[in-house]
């Protein structure tokens, strides 16, 4: 933040306190008893300025601390990391609450009160749970938390206790500096979301509504600033995601010596099955955001034209051929289905009574999980295999045009960059604060490199000091201008 934002930041928050106070003095009779002149206006004093140094350090030391608790999902056991975060927040006197959803599983939140009145709370999400770190493939110790290079190493630097630390720090110099924001922020950081979000997210959503009722916004991982190969910065603003369906395959068969094989057993319909599946072609649906994500990219890094009009380019099918052979693109215009898991028999003589695949599909929004479905079924042709539902969730969006939008958008031309909403292939927690109405957008601002973006689930994930800092001054900005900065 230059100095001259933070003196209109300090002329704004001495016009909330003028304007609200006259409104408390009404609202709390209590406070008229007290002595002092009719109609004396207090104003709130002057936001003191953030040390960025000093942040950055605090920063680093407590994302070394947070991934040095180990929260591998499965099996989770996030209690111990909820712990270190709510203390941190009442250690500054910001209200905190644990739950613990199922044994050792932990979900925090924490509210930062503002002196607005009307509007609406804006949830600060994360989940602290993480994928599984093979070290022998790490150079660091994955759960070292070590600083070196000018970064902070380990599992889930970036994914997601890095945004994590980001959100709470941006709220802890706010409330240090005195700066008074029009609205409540609510930290919720939760667990489970590696493995879908049922004792974390999901179970928060369902259980606790109470917490969050006065919610109408959420900033969540999903998006970031986008360095591209120029140097040029775009901030991705993903409003929808695709919806998981994940299935499993089973099939049944005769048992036996291998020696002496019927033409069909589990495993030969299970395979002809799978077969069949991975030469399906779900067809191509371009969505809004997805146009408009390419249409931009193509501005941003002078790219191939017929990203300008990916629908209508896509006709075209040599253009299509190597627009889908990129696996991230393919996944971005269609359902995708990715046969993960596999189990049969123990012994390589005895035929198995069963056998089953897990399938891992991906449908874009607004397709109708019953009848993909049923599609499936078409395709594999095999009324003896049964399909199991292991896990599904309804596509979610949220609307492209919005107060938080307009917010992101003005923080984008501050940094002299431009934004784009977008959707994305995996899916998120928000989803399912999505589902209770609030607005949710995966956007953190966080600079992000093709490499950084190779360490999320990958290995040697890391996050650099500046980058951390950075993200903490840009959500600092984003909360100020979110929350009544003119
Ligand atoms: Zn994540």
């Amino acid at each position: 933040m230059n100095p001259r934002q933070s003196g209109s930041i300090a002329h704004w928050a001495a016009c909330v306190a003028i304007f609200f106070l006259p409104l408390a003095i009404i609202g709390t009779p209590a406070v008229l008893a007290q002595p002092g002149r009719a109609g004396e206006i207090v104003r709130a004093p002057k936001p003191k300025p953030i040390d960025w140094k000093k942040t950055t350090d605090e920063a680093v030391k407590l994302l070394s601390q947070y991934i040095q608790i180990n929260t591998t999902n499965p099996p989770g056991n996030e209690i111990r990391a909820a712990q270190l975060l709510k203390e941190k927040f009442l250690s500054d006197g910001i209200p905190a609450t644990i739950w613990q959803s199922a044994p050792g599983r932990g979900i925090v939140a924490a509210r930062l009160r503002g002196v607005g009145r009307k509007r609406k709370t804006l949830i600060l999400l994360s989940h602290m749970d993480v994928v599984p770190a093979n070290p022998r493939q790490w150079s660091v110790a994955p759960f070292s938390g070590k600083v070196k290079d000018g970064s902070v190493w380990g599992r889930g630097a970036l994914d997601d206790k890095g945004p994590g630390v980001i959100e709470m720090m941006a709220m802890l110099a706010i409330k240090r500096a005195g700066i008074l924001l029009d609205r409540d922020v609510l930290f919720i950081a939760t667990g489970d979301e590696e493995t879908g979000g049922r004792q974390g997210a999901q179970w928060f959503a369902d259980n606790e509504k109470d917490i969050y009722s006065d919610a109408g916004y959420l900033l969540n991982e999903g998006g970031a600033i986008m360095v591209r190969p120029n140097g040029r910065q775009l901030y991705t603003v993903s409003v929808t995601e695709k919806a998981p369906l994940w299935l499993r395959l089973v099939a049944t068969g005769p048992t036996g010596h291998a020696a002496d094989p019927p033409e069909e057993t589990s495993v030969t319909h299970l395979v002809r099955a799978l077969g069949r599946l991975i030469d399906y072609r779900p067809k191509i649906h371009v969505l809004q955001p997805v146009a408009d994500y390419f249409n931009v990219l193509a501005h941003i890094d002078h790219g191939p034209r017929q990203w300008l009009n990916l629908a209508v380019a896509l006709r075209d099918p040599a253009f299509a051929r190597e627009f889908l052979s990129m696996p991230y693109q393919n996944a971005m215009v269609r359902d995708t289905i990715a046969p993960t898991v596999l189990m049969a028999g123990p012994t390589i003589n005895e035929l198995p009574e069963t056998a089953y695949a897990d399938v891992d599909c991906r449908l874009l929004p607004g397709e109708n999980p019953k009848r993909f479905m049923e599609t499936i079924r078409k395709v594999i042709a095999d009324k003896s295999i049964k399909i199991q539902v292991l896990l599904t969730s309804p596509a979610t969006s949220s609307p492209q045009k919005s107060s938080l939008m307009r917010a992101i958008e003005r923080l984008a031309r501050e940094d002299k960059a431009r934004s784009v909403p977008t959707m994305i292939s995996g899916f998120t927690d928000s989803r399912f604060f999505r589902q209770h109405g609030v607005i949710s957008y995966g956007f953190i601002p966080i600079e992000l490199s093709a490499a950084d973006e190779r360490g999320i689930h990958g290995v040697n994930e890391h996050i650099g000091v500046s980058q951390l800092g950075d993200a903490i001054r840009r959500m600092v900005t984003l909360l100020e201008i979110f929350g009544g900065r003119g």
